[in-house]
């Protein structure tokens, strides 16, 4: 074999060694592909399965809450409004859950709207994070103080940080115009009367050190 076909051949068997290493990985990304696909066919029955499962929670807990209304109810007609209306209030603020329950038993017992009695709760001021005890009036009061409730201390300290803002705030702004003013009143005056300022004698003397108090002409 001439040395030109020798060569020929080795790269013949290099590129079917290229080839079948190409066609191994191949192979290899396949096996990966289906079975991923296999894992999300499962998560899929899995969601399904719980969306299912979740359903029938729903269900139940409406049908829950249902005879839980109706023994309120049914106990509540047998009550004087005072009491009923306090026998309420305990239920209502044993959990927010309840507070719907309470709002339809009161009124289909009583009619009119239920009010509850205003409730301590503890809650943290967003800024300190101190826990604070707050009387709240209803769940949803208790909700949004505890998203964003800011204790007293830190209220004044705001206030103060406001404050002092808006005082220097206004210094600096009053500092500008009086600045404004004199710049005003400077370029204005007779050159004459310009001589006998404290500018002048402020600006002569800067000019005399530059110049190392020699003559500039
Ligand atoms: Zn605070």
């Amino acid at each position: 074999m001439k040395r030109d076909d020798t060569l020929k051949v080795d790269a013949d068997i290099m590129h079917g060694i290229q080839v079948a290493d190409c066609l191994d990985k191949l192979v290899l990304i396949q096996n990966n592909i289906a079975e991923r696909k296999n894992d999300i066919v499962e998560r899929k029955n899995d969601i399904a399965e719980r969306k299912c499962e979740l359903n029938r929670l729903t269900q139940n807990k409406k049908q829950q809450q249902e005879q839980v209304n109706i023994a309120v109810q049914a106990r509540l007609s047998t009550m004087k409004i005072v009491d009923g209306s306090n026998w309420l209030n305990i239920i209502y603020w044993k959990d927010a859950d309840l507070a719907t329950t309470v709002r339809i038993a009161f009124t289909q017992v009583f009619g009119g709207g239920f009010t509850p009695t205003l409730q301590n709760k503890e809650v943290k001021c967003k800024i300190c994070l101190a826990e604070v005890v707050v009387p709240c009036n209803s769940w949803s009061d208790y909700k949004s103080k505890v998203k964003g409730y800011i204790c007293r201390d830190c209220l004044v300290k705001q206030r103060e940080q406001k404050e002092q803002k808006e005082k220097e705030q206004h210094r600096l702004s009053q500092e500008r115009q009086e600045k404004k003013d004199i710049i005003f009143n400077l370029r204005t005056m007779p050159y004459d009367e310009y001589l006998y300022t404290e500018h002048w004698r402020e600006f002569r003397k800067v000019a005399l050190k530059n110049a190392k108090n020699k003559c500039q002409l």
